[in-house]
């Protein structure tokens, strides 16, 4: 028997070469494709629904006579016929139509309608109803009918009947199973043609409430295995990795002891305990794959500025590389102002740096006189050469996903040897969903906050009273603390977002004139935006007005008071790491969430959370409650490509199991899993043989 896995799509009747090239646009080459490629919903047409218990907002088909159809002129031309079947009655309206089609539906004419009720006028209605004539009798669907994700020139039709022609086809061909049995018999999961057959195909009798929610055992027998599959192909990624080779660092502590003796502060107990985790991976023959997450403020940088010097401390190069060129201009000043009174050899290499000053910076990374590197993306151009790279800091990682990561490790490679990895982020994500989605990664999670913090106290105010906004940012600047004012504009032009900030900026200094008012965003040149950020940090400035450039790890912990205007347009993650900009000293701080009402559902629920708590994890939560893990981690984020099935957030409780299993099938099954992972992750699969 062939098994259907790598049958191709050609293979259905009524499916060419052309027709193919259709179908792969939808990813769909194999028959397998074909079977995986399940409906986004369902439609009930298998009973006639009574007129009298139709609700607006329902799908459903109709039946009755017609009892009268006449032409309307309203603010347009239309056709309304009117149709009962003895429990009510149903306005039918179109507002385009022939005059065939009204002698059609004449007085007495029985017909069958499918369509979404609304509320009319005086009845209910359908708008433009699929609907034909029918004698007494005629038979209903006997399957819900399936919905599919469909494309230009490959409509519901097309896909049906290939899909039909692909079940037929189960009952000859195999569709390899990959689950073992006493798992499913233990979850109660559906034999896997059962489960896809029922998806595509339900009787009527299946709850389509379960399936419109998607808890229905057959999807989530197909959850699981995704989510399974997904968790796979990263674990083979970090066992791929964990054989490759790294320089084995043997740190003397001697640098690392003096920085920590230089700094004003103790490190936390979560500082120490991730600092060591680090430090046993660095040790390691295999190239350290590490994620550590930690809440905005949490001190992750003096983490960072550990790991470099143990790197250094063993003789090797490491590089820094932050998301935006504000970010790493920062951590630039940070890392010179500790190392070089080390003796360590700082430099700068970004993106916009020309001519001499990038060819000194590319120099001294390739002949090792400068030992660490701060910087953007270019630090990893081409034409960049490290002497000895040992190891790679990646700040702010959430913006990066696996592939990235995989280049990135790719391009510190040197003759069979890798870099060592150290991603930081400030996105909370809950354990469980780290383990699935970061499973290339191992996990350390910085859960202390350094002493001494105030937790920022959060208002949110209309747009209206800005006034007193104005007046709360001069009070707080007069008593010596500094504050910021984000603007946020929802489209992504740097241009648009400058102006605006540039006009705020305008209207705050007319409205303070005491006070000396700096403005930063994303089109300034990297000198002018190092010198306004400068003079902030030096104090200055008093007010910083700000795109939300300012978002990622900017420290300044004498300002006190953030002004977020048009808050109700920023997700939550995104307001949590703009408020930790505050509340870094000892001072009470404060955060003005300012909105232009009226607030949307959502927008209220994200704005009461960030008044309730300051808490990222419990944040992350509520995110994912009201927005769904697709959006607060983005596929690009996690790692995970696009789930067909399955719901993070809906299917969390799977995910302990899908650890657990994927453990059991590499001991037991190691043959089951390139074809799993190949099922489900696809073409995608690429990135776990590089
Ligand atoms: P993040 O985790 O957001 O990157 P940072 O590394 O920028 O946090 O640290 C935030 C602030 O806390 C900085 O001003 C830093 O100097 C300070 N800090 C870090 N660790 C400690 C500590 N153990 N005790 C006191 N302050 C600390
Ligand atoms: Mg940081």
């Amino acid at each position: 028997m062939t098994s259907l896995d790598t049958l191709p799509i050609t293979a259905i009747k009524g499916i060419g070469p052309s027709q193919a090239e259709r179908f792969a646009r939808l990813g769909l080459r194999t028959v397998q494709d074909l079977l995986f490629h399940l409906p986004m919903r369902y439609q009930d047409r298998t009973r006639v629904v009574p007129m009298g218990a139709l609700r607006p907002g329902d799908q459903a088909v109709v039946e009755g006579e017609v009892l009268h159809t006449e032409i309307k002129f309203g603010r347009r031309r239309m056709l309304l016929t009117r149709i009962a079947d003895g429990t009510g009655s149903l306005t039918l309206r179109f507002f385009h139509f022939t005059a065939a089609q009204q002698a059609a539906l004449a007085r007495g004419t029985r017909l069958r309608c499918f369509g979404e009720v609304r509320t009319g006028a005086t009845t209910l209605e359908m708008v433009h109803p699929e609907y034909r004539r029918v004698g007494e009798d005629a038979p209903v669907e006997e399957h819900f009918t399936p919905i599919y994700p469909a494309t230009e020139g490959l409509q519901q039709p097309s896909l049906r009947r290939a899909i039909d022609a692909a079940l037929a086809r189960l009952d000859t061909h195999a569709l390899p199973e990959w689950l073992p049995a006493a798992l499913r018999e233990e979850l109660a999961f559906p034999a896997l043609d059962h489960a896809l057959q029922l998806l595509h195909r339900p009787p009527p009798d299946v709850a389509l409430s379960a399936l419109s929610e998607g808890r229905h055992p057959a999807q989530r027998r197909l959850a699981f295995e995704e989510l399974l599959a997904h968790h796979l192909s990263l674990r083979r990624l970090r066992e791929l990795t964990r054989r490759e080779a790294a320089y084995p660092l043997k740190p003397t502590g001697k640098l690392t002891k003096a920085f920590l003796d230089a700094l004003p502060f103790e490190l936390t107990g979560a500082q120490r305990r991730v600092t060591k985790e680090i430090a046993a991976d660095l040790r390691g023959a295999a190239p350290m794959q590490r994620l550590v997450q930690g809440d905005v403020g949490s001190g992750k940088t003096v983490v960072a500025a550990l790991a470099v010097l143990m790197a250094v401390e063993s003789g090797y190069q490491a590089a820094v590389m932050a998301p935006t060129e504000i970010l790493a201009e920062q951590h630039y000043r940070n890392f010179a102002r500790w190392l070089a009174p080390l003796g360590v050899n700082v430099v700068w290499l970004s993106g916009r740096q020309k001519g001499k000053a990038r060819r000194a910076a590319v120099e001294a990374v390739a002949t090792g006189a400068a030992l660490v590197a701060v910087g953007t993306h270019a630090l990893f151009q081409e034409d960049v050469e490290f002497a000895g790279l040992g190891l790679v800091v990646v700040d702010e990682q959430h913006r990066f996903g696996v592939h990235q990561r995989l280049a990135l490790k790719e391009k510190g490679a040197k003759a069979g040897r890798h870099a060592h990895q150290l991603i930081m982020t400030a996105t909370p994500i809950p354990r469980t969903l780290a383990q699935t989605a970061y499973a290339d990664l191992d996990l350390s999670v910085i859960d202390e906050l350094p002493p001494g913090r105030t937790p920022v106290e959060t208002v949110v105010v209309p747009d209206n009273r800005r006034e007193a906004v104005v007046q709360r940012v001069y009070s707080a600047c007069a008593e010596g603390r500094q504050a910021y004012w984000v603007c946020t504009l929802i489209e992504e032009s740097d241009v648009l977002q400058a102006q605006a900030a540039e006009d705020t900026a305008v209207l705050l200094r007319e409205a303070l004139p005491t006070l000396r008012v700096g403005l930063v965003h994303g089109r300034l040149k990297p000198d002018e935006k190092e010198a306004v950020m400068s003079a902030f940090k030096a104090g200055e400035l008093d007010l910083l007005v700000a795109t939300t450039v300012i978002e990622v790890g900017v420290d300044v912990p004498n300002a006190s008071l953030m002004v977020i205007e048009n808050a109700e347009r920023l997700g939550l993650a995104q307001l949590h790491q703009l408020r930790g900009r505050v509340g870094r000293g000892a001072a009470k701080s404060a955060c003005v969430l300012m909105y232009h009402g009226p607030l949307s559902e959502t927008a209220r629920e994200r704005l009461a959370v960030m008044r309730e708590t300051n808490d990222g994890f419990v944040i992350a939560r509520k995110d994912l409650e009201i927005r769904g893990p697709g959006e607060l981690l983005g596929t690009r984020q996690t790692g995970l490509q696009q789930l067909r099935i399955a719901d993070l957030e809906r299917d969390e409780d799977l995910l302990p199991r899908v650890a657990e299993v994927a453990a059991q099938l590499l001991r037991d099954y190691p043959s089951h899993v390139p074809p799993l992972v190949a099922r489900w992750v696809g073409d995608d699969q690429r990135y776990a043989h590089v």
